[in-house]
């Protein structure tokens, strides 16, 4: 693994010469190219296999650097950069001509983002021009948040990896868009919450974050129709208000299964978990934190160990639990057992 480590410059030179570079997030990692340069940005969508259509986030070091990419930022976009920049908020704003149309699929739009992570804000610098990245995995699959779990799936394509251990938050940044009224409406739920956003203005989630949204459809982002984080196992979100009968119900499938099966559960009901020879679990942590920082290192776990069908534990909607549900459902699919 002679191109993985944290060499600042080389990923900047790689950068510059229109290259891919996977850089360190502290949602999770991105396969990042020049923004600028239309030819790096094509050969993202060629190296994850993304759909023409699905536009790509633009990763800036400073509100200086947005200024020279978009234009018109109201009073309200103004205010959520200087709260939560650095940090998991990607904005919605109109672009302007630097942008080839290669980054935003043709829109007149692109979402922006500086994050909150030292070596990603250095290369920026360094490189001294935007980063275009999408999540770095090939497309449809679990989100990266360490190099181990990328660098087999990528490899082919990417010039440099940038390692900084495993991403802090684990899922991708919250997605808005500010409307005309003012009104901010999250297009994909994250780190950033409604509660964190209400501090500036009238939120809004789109309803579209937790249902199916099908290719003919119109979707406020394009993201949305896609397939994704799905692990090869299929997966089925078990959802119960009470953790009795949770508990009930694991047992019940483990009694009745004979295929390789898998729990990912919250580590309280762990060890009420009956065991059996065909049966993995999965520990998501005791925390919402915990469960969005594991949730994708856990569905890309599923695969190598081989499992047919793998239970997903439902998480209580508030906070970042909105985040992590609107993955999960994903994952599964839109499979759901209400127990
Ligand atoms: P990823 O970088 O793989 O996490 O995906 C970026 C997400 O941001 C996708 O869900 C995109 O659809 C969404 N996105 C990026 N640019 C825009 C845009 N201009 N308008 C709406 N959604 C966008
Ligand atoms: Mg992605």
């Amino acid at each position: 693994m002679e191109n993985v480590g944290k060499d600042i410059d080389r990923a900047a030179k790689d950068l510059i010469l229109g290259n891919l570079v996977v850089f360190p997030t502290e949602t999770v990692y991105g396969l990042g190219a020049n923004a600028l340069n239309e030819k790096a940005v094509k050969s993202i969508f060629k190296a994850k296999n993304r759909p023409k259509d699905n536009p790509l986030i633009v990763h800036v070091s400073s509100i200086e650097m947005a200024e020279k990419i978009v234009t018109n930022i109201s009073e309200i976009e103004r205010k959520l950069m200087n709260m939560f920049w650095p940090g998991p908020l990607s904005i919605i704003l109109t672009k302007n001509d630097i942008i080839p149309d290669a980054v935003t699929c043709g829109l007149n739009t692109v979402s922006v983002r500086m994050p909150d992570n030292k070596l990603a804000l250095e290369l920026i610098q360094k490189a001294n021009i935007p980063i275009a990245a999408p999540s770095a995995n090939k497309s449809g699959k679990p989100s990266g948040t360490n190099i181990e779990d990328i660098y087999d799936e990528l490899k082919e394509d990417v010039a440099y990896f940038l390692d900084d251990g495993r991403s802090k938050i684990g899922i991708e940044s919250t997605v808005v868009k500010v409307n005309e009224d003012g009104k901010i409406v999250i297009l994909r739920p994250g780190k950033i919450t409604v509660e964190d956003l209400e501090k500036i203005s009238k939120v809004e989630v789109d309803k579209n974050c937790f249902r199916e949204v099908k290719k003919e459809d119109i979707a406020l982002s394009p993201g949305m129709k896609h397939r994704h984080y799905a692990p090869n196992a299929k997966c089925t979100l078990l959802s119960a208000n009470d953790k009795k009968k949770m508990i009930e119900k694991i047992n019940d499938i483990i009694i009745n299964s004979s295929e390789n099966i898998a729990f990912m559960v919250m580590e309280d009901i762990i060890d009420s978990v009956n065991k059996k020879e065909n049966v993995k679990v999965y520990n998501l942590g005791s925390t919402l934190d915990e469960v969005s920082k594991n949730i994708f290192n856990s569905l890309r776990k599923i695969d190598k160990d081989n499992i047919d069908i793998c239970y997903i534990q439902a998480v209580e909607k508030k906070g970042i639990g909105l985040g992590i549900m609107n993955r999960i459902i994903r994952a599964c699919e839109y499979n759901i057992v209400e127990v």
